[in-house]
């Protein structure tokens, strides 16, 4: 399986880096060695000072495709579930300023936060759904789907152009406003509307 990831996809997110607004989405991805599943701890590496949390809702396709419309996109997801986009910001920024792929501060072990799957037919409207997250008991980000410069269809569609989506594949659909770096002993909690999808230790 792949996992690939959509950045500056939230305005507010993109302004608060002084990113541009993308006119098309951002596409990385990471290896599924990145995955940090079962609330297993995210151990701080070595090789860089500053970690980000970025919490966002993942969409699990469930049909293989290619080319997908994005009036059919609906029909290759059936689950959802809520993850972290641990970033190491202060690498991200040094590589982008020489203009090196994003790889070693987005893609390295543990960085693929991800929770439990939830079936999408929970929610009235996967365009409406509220996401958060607390670090340490206190909310430091929340986002609503309907924020979203391109929605979670578009996406889909936009991302099959390039890569043909197997069963199992992941998309991390952006992070809202509120990154911030973690320190060693933080717990993350995350949240889609009021339930608790992800409970883990910074060590
Ligand atoms: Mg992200």
């Amino acid at each position: 399986m792949k996992i690939l990831c959509i950045g500056r996809n939230y305005e507010a997110h993109a302004r608060e880096l002084k990113n541009p607004l993308p006119a098309e989405p951002v596409v990385f991805s990471k290896p599924d060695s990145a995955l940090l599943r079962n609330n297993d701890p995210f151990y701080l590496p070595d090789f860089a000072k500053e970690f980000h949390h970025e919490v966002e809702l993942v969409v699990r396709i469930g049909r293989l495709g290619k080319n997908i419309e994005e009036s059919f996109a609906h029909r290759y997801y059936e689950e959802l579930a809520l993850g972290v986009d641990f970033t190491a910001r202060d690498l991200q920024d040094e590589l982008r300023s020489k203009g090196l792929p994003w790889e070693k501060c987005k893609a390295f072990d543990g960085s693929a936060v991800l929770s439990g799957f939830t079936p999408k037919m929970r929610f009235a409207d996967v365009n409406n759904i509220n996401f958060s997250l607390k670090v340490n008991g206190e909310v430091r980000q929340q986002g609503n789907t309907a924020d979203m410069i391109n929605g979670i269809d578009r996406l889909i569609a936009y991302v099959s152009k390039y890569f043909t989506l197997k069963i199992g594949d992941l998309i991390y659909t952006g992070t809202p406003a509120g990154v911030g770096a973690v320190q060693m002993g933080d717990r993350l909690q995350g949240y889609i509307e009021e339930e608790l999808f992800f409970d883990f230790m910074v060590k």
